[in-house]
């Protein structure tokens, strides 16, 4: 399968990896779009939430986990961040392996554009 996520979880496309565990990755985004720009994916390779089986409910909540771990170790508990997850064509997924972008670092508008 061609899927660039999966390929960075095999290290055949480097990546700047903030944390790792059996079932998680998390690494900086490529193209950051704010000070703080991580995204977090299950090793595993789900589409996206509207494919997450009750199977996976276990690495989906150890991911929220690792958010807040993150989030901690990178100072933005305090002041606030942000976790996405687009899904679909409508919400301009274009990975269609599931992450969880986490920002950080600068205000967020409401609503989102
Ligand atoms: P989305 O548009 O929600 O599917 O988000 C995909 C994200 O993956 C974008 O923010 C991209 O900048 C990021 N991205 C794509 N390729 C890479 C890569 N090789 N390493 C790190 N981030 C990537
Ligand atoms: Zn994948």
């Amino acid at each position: 399968m061609d899927c660039v996520f999966c390929r960075i979880v095999d290290r055949k496309i480097p990546s700047q990896v903030v944390y790792e565990d059996d079932s998680v990755l998390a690494f900086k985004d490529i193209n950051p779009a704010a000070p703080v720009h991580m995204l977090v994916i299950p090793k595993k390779h789900i589409a996206s939430i509207s494919e997450i089986a009750p199977d996976d409910l276990a690495v989906i909540g150890h991911i929220f986990s690792v958010i807040q771990g993150i989030a901690k170790k990178h100072g933005l508990d305090r002041d606030g961040f942000r976790v996405v997850a687009n899904t679909g064509e409508r919400a301009g997924q274009s990975v269609k392996h599931l992450h969880f972008h986490v920002l950080g670092g600068r205000d967020f508008a409401w609503p989102p554009g």
